[in-house]
C-alpha cells in the first residue's frame, strides 16, 4: 500500500502518528485502560503485535505492554530531539508504533513499551 493510499484509509491522527512518527495525547487513546482479553495487531497491515496478557497498566497515559510476540516488531535507536530512545515498529510494515524502555518495574522483562492507541487494533477473544 503506498502513502497516497493509506492517506485514504488512515484517519489523519492515525497516518501522523504511524508514518509521521507522532505521538497520539496521554490519557486519550481508545486502548489505554483497555482490559479485554485478545491480540493487538498493527492498523495499517494486521500485523499481531502484542497480547492482552503482556499489557499492563503504567500510569503513563499510553497503552503499555511488558513484551512483544515473536518477531512482531522491530526496534530503531532513535535521537530524535537529543533523546536517546528505541523506537519500535511493525517489523511487516514499518509503520511507527511506539517506544520501549527499560524501567518496566515489576514486569517479567523489566521492559515497558509504550505505544499509541491509534496504532493498534484489538482482536477480542470470546
Ligand atoms: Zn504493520
Amino acid at each position: 500500500m503506498n502513502e497516497d493510499d493509506l492517506k485514504q484509509k488512515l484517519t489523519p491522527e492515525e497516518y501522523h502518528v504511524l508514518r509521521e512518527k507522532g505521538t497520539e495525547a496521554p490519557f486519550k487513546g481508545k486502548y489505554v485502560d483497555t482490559k479485554e482479553e485478545g491480540t493487538y495487531s498493527c492498523k495499517v497491515c494486521g500485523n499481531k503485535l502484542f497480547a492482552s496478557d503482556t499489557k499492563f497498566d503504567s500510569g503513563t497515559g499510553w497503552p503499555s505492554f511488558y513484551d512483544a510476540l515473536p518477531e512482531s516488531v522491530e526496534f530503531v535507536h532513535d535521537i530524535t530531539h537529543g533523546i536517546e530512545r528505541v523506537e519500535v515498529q511493525c517489523a511487516k510494515c514499518a509503520s511507527h508504533l511506539g517506544h520501549v524502555f527499560d524501567d518496566g518495574v515489576g514486569t517479567p522483562t523489566g521492559k515497558r513499551y509504550c505505544l499509541n492507541s491509534v496504532c493498534l487494533n484489538l482482536e477480542t477473544t470470546k
